[in-house]
Order: C-alpha cells, then structure tokens, then sequence
C-alpha cells in the first residue's frame, strides 16, 4: 500500500512522508513508517522478501528454529508427570545450562511458556484447574497401549529384525515362539507438512496443530507422507523407480492433510510396492490414530442411537445415514439447494457369540418385516436374559466403571462385533494380505518416523535459504534421503525401548526416564526396578500423578 501511494502521488510528497502516511492510515506512527520503508526497500531488492507478520514470531521461531528443544520441553515435562504447569517451562530454561545451549541472553517469560505449552498441545491440554495434562496418561488411551497396541507388537515382534547400536541385525533369541510362517517388517506411516518461511524460517507442524494452510506471501509450503522401515529405510523399490512418498502442495479447500481416500490410495501404492518386490516378508502398516485413519463403513455397528425396544410403526426406520451416490459414476449426488443427497440405510448384521450371523432388523416372513428389533431382544437372542429389565441406558450414558451389565447400550458397546469394529483401512489392506497397526493416541515417541522427520528438518536447515518451490521440493527431498539408515534403526530401537518399559508398568514419566537412562540399550535392563526406586521414581504402575 505504501509503495502503490508512492508510486500515484508521483513521488511528489516523498519516500519519507508517504511512508508516514501510510502508518497513520494503519493508526501507527514514525516507528512504523520507518519499519515500512525497511520492508518496501527489501522487497525492491528482492521480491522473495516480503515481511512474516511480527505477532508471535518471535516465540514461535525460537521453539522451532532450536530443532531439538521441543523434544526436550516435552521430555522434560513428560519426566515431570502426569500435570505440569507453564512455568515448569521457565523453570526448564532458566537451567543455566540450558540458557547456554539454545543461546538465550534473557529469560523465557510466562506468556511465552505458555503459548510453548499450545504449540505442544497435541501432547499437553488445558484442564480447568489451569493445569497442563498429559494426554498420554489418558485411562482409554493407557487402555488401548496395553491391552491392544503392546500385545499386538509383542506377537510380531519375535518375526522383525532387531538392531544393535551400529546398526547391525541382531541374532533373534532362540527359544521364544513364532506364530507366523514369514519374516515380518513393520512400515510406519505419517504425514507432515512443513514451510519455506520467507527465507527466515522453516517451520514443521504437527498435524493437530488446525491453522495448516497459508495466506499467500507466508511461503510456499510442502506436505511429505511416506512410510519407513528400520529394514530398508523409506518405501521403495530396490531400484529405486517406484516410491511411496507423496509430496504435494496443500492447497485450497484443505487442511493439508490426508483425506480418507487419499489414504486408502497412499496403502494401495505402499502394497503395490511391497507384494511386487519384497514378498517374501509380512508387511504390517502401522499408522497413528487420526480420525481419517479410522473411519469405519457407513454400516458398521453403532449401538449409540439404538432404541431398547422395536421401532414404533409411525417411526422412521431405524439405520444410518449416507450419501446418495450416482449407479453409473460412482460419485455423490447433490440436491437442488447444493447440499449431499442423503438416504437412510440399515445397520450391517451383527454376529451371535456362537458366531452366526445376527439380523438386527426383523426378517422376511415376519410381520414386522424389516422393522428394527431393538436392543432388549438382540441381547436376549445373544444370552442376556435379563436384558428386557436393564434400563435402556444409564443416565447420559454415564455408567459407573467397571460396570458392564448396568444398562442394554452398555452391554450393547462391549459385545465384540460391536466393539471391534474394523476400519476402511483395515479391511483394504486384510484383503492384500497386508496387516494395519494403529499407535496410541499422543504417543509420538512409538512412531519413529517422527524422528526421520525430525533428522531431516535438521539437514534442510543445513541447505542455502530459498523460498522458490522448486528449491523447496528439491531440498526436502534431499534432506530426507539424507537420514541415515543406522539412525532409523536406532529410532527404532528407542521405540522400542519405550513399548517394554509400558510393558513392564512404567508410566509415561517413568517410561521416559528409563528410555534416556538406558539409551545404549535394546531392553531395559533387569535392574530397572532397583533403579527406578533409587532415582525416587516409585514402582511401576503407580500413577505419575500421585
Ligand atoms: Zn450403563
């Protein structure tokens, strides 16, 4: 606006006056116009120069520019249990040694702590009382690790390769079973974005992190989803022709993440790939727990809308919605004011505990012909006498834990076929023979492609700054190729070394205790137990929170 005016007025009022013009026009003053005439003289000199706005920049750039120093944040605070507040971060960075190493010359103030604590909030949220949570510790995301992640691993884990420091296999141990016929190799999935900040700055963003896309002049920004093995590195033919990294540009009308379909395109390429030039090895998928990633069939059981007795004859059939899609073009179908035409369709069948199929609606010949038969007779047909004298459901679903039998849409929730949904994703690779893993939720440290990432931003830092796009897409994927395959493995390890020390009990803040006490080690050692007491860190399975 200050160079257009300058250039109307025909330079008539002056480089000077003009810019403080153009300040007051924004209720700034001299300051501002001489930052003006700064930013309108670099950007004549180059017109990749132009200005990041100044609000946050700062704090933002810090926490970003020093790669390391969000792990460390977060492996402190995860050390500290299961609440921490802010200022456990101004505590943590006016460590003098720490002043030292990520070069402050002041300290770090609240305010700043606390929106550090923000941009950590995929693994730290707000509760009321003002503190910061873990979500880590979450009791269904503590359930998940270890009564479906863990045991999950466990069972393959005897067929996958292990690695030593220098990143030679490891001979596996002899007496232990092996269910599975083939070697198996674990492909860890994630997508991530990140920016050419105008020269100054490239900053990688966490997916949960909502402003992804960029107004124009912010810097061109490039998103990266690919898989990674501790066996071969990224997913690849041995020659090298046929990728499974995507690269694309996040655009308009997305968040720059992966659409569901996209993600079920992302696997197809990824077990192309694998059944054409490593089938020799079971291949397991493990991809984080992204809503996009679990989407189910739009006839999965769902006991959430259930009634406990049959539809009622003047009522809508019971079932879930869905989009109209064309018979011929397989695409969905728009009603006139512009929104997706939706039908009603009935809930797939359910299965008896004796395995046979259930019909939720009644059959043919009945005649109650296809009326839904509610949740007490479903249950009675599977076992539950008493189910016509539960209630339908406990107050707002609220039951009282561990109670699994105090309502018919709680038993309805814990039978399996209900339960154990399988996901889109699931049945797509199932059908190649391809097994699909998901992480826990807020558990980045089991995903060691987050370390990949973490490397490869590290050597693109290394690169001359530029903000051209080809220059961007050229030294992302320069950098990642340049991770190291002795790394990957040692991340893999690390990973590792968490899971057993969920295993055996250990908390998060016990867990990242012991994964940097014993970082030379691929399991922890027996005297873990001695060391934890020592170290005045309490038994496992003791909550870090109390
Ligand atoms: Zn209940």
């Amino acid at each position: 606006m200050f160079l257009a005016a300058y250039v109307r007025s025909g330079s008539a009022a002056g480089w000077g006056s003009q810019s403080l013009q153009t300040a007051v026009a924004y209720q700034k003053g001299p300051a501002r116009a001489r930052l003006l005439r700064r930013w309108t003289r670099s950007f004549l000199a180059d017109r990749h120069a132009l200005p990041v706005p100044l609000a946050n920049t700062w704090t933002i750039s810090l926490l970003d520019r020093q790669s390391d120093l969000k792990e460390a944040i977060c492996e402190h605070l995860q050390a500290m249990g299961k609440y921490v507040r802010a200022v456990d971060i101004v505590h943590f960075m006016a460590d003098p040694a720490n002043m030292v190493r990520y070069g402050l010359t002041k300290a770090v103030c609240l305010s700043t702590a606390q929106s550090w604590m923000h941009a950590l909030e995929y693994r730290w949220t707000k509760v009321p009382s003002g503190q910061f949570v873990d979500g880590h510790e979450r009791v269904d995301v503590v359930n998940y690790r270890q009564s479906r992640f863990l045991p999950e691993m466990a069972r393959s884990d005897p067929h996958a390769r292990q690695w030593d420091r220098e990143g030679n296999a490891v001979p596996a141990p002899a007496n232990v079973a092996r269910p599975l016929e083939k070697p198996v190799v674990y492909w860890w999935h994630d997508e991530s974005v990140f920016y050419a900040h105008d020269r100054r700055q490239t900053r990688w963003v966490h997916k949960s992190e909502k402003a992804v896309p960029r107004a124009k002049g912010e810097g061109a920004s490039l998103m990266v989803a690919d898989f990674v093995s501790a066996d071969y590195g990224w997913l690849r033919s041995p020659d090298g022709k046929e990728s499974a990294r995507v690269l694309f540009k996040p655009g308009k009308n997305r968040d720059g993440y992966f659409t569901h379909e996209e993600i079920l395109t992302h696997a197809t390429t990824a077990m192309d790939i694998l059944q054409h030039h490593f089938p020799h090895e079971h291949h397991i998928l493990i991809f984080d727990n992204a809503p996009t990633h679990l989407k189910r069939a739009a006839d999965a059981l769902s006991a959430r809308h259930m009634s406990k007795f049959p539809t009622q004859a003047d009522k809508p059939l019971f079932g879930v919605e869905t989009n109209v899609h064309d018979p011929a073009t397989g695409k969905a179908v728009y009603a006139s004011d512009g929104k997706l035409l939706k039908t009603k369709v009935r809930m797939g069948d359910g299965r008896l505990p004796n395995g046979e199929r259930q019909s939720l609606y009644y059959e043919e010949g009945h005649p109650r012909e296809g009326v839904f038969r509610g949740m007490a007779e479903l249950l009675e047909e599977r076992g539950y006498e008493n189910a016509r004298k539960l209630p339908a459901q406990c107050p707002e679903f609220k039951c009282k834990p561990p109670a699994i039998d105090c309502c018919c849409r709680r038993l309805m929730f814990n039978q399996p076929d209900f339960r154990d949904v399988e996901t889109l994703l699931e049945t797509h690779c199932k059908a190649r023979g391809v097994e699909v893993l998901f992480l826990p939720k807020f558990h980045c440290e089991l995903n060691c492609i987050e370390q990949c990432w973490g490397h490869a931003k590290r050597t693109y830092r290394k690169f001359p700054p530029s903000s051209a796009e080809a220059d961007l897409q050229k030294n992302v994927v320069a950098a990642l190729d340049s991770v190291p395959l002795v790394s990957i493995r040692r991340f893999y390890t690390r990973a590792h070394r968490f899971m057993d020390a969920y295993r055996r009990g250990l908390n998060g803040k016990q867990a990242a205790w012991a994964a940097k006490k014993y970082r030379s080690h691929r399991v922890l050692p027996e005297s873990l137990l001695n060391d934890l007491d020592e170290a005045g860190l309490g038994a496992p399975g003791s909550s870090s929170s109390d």
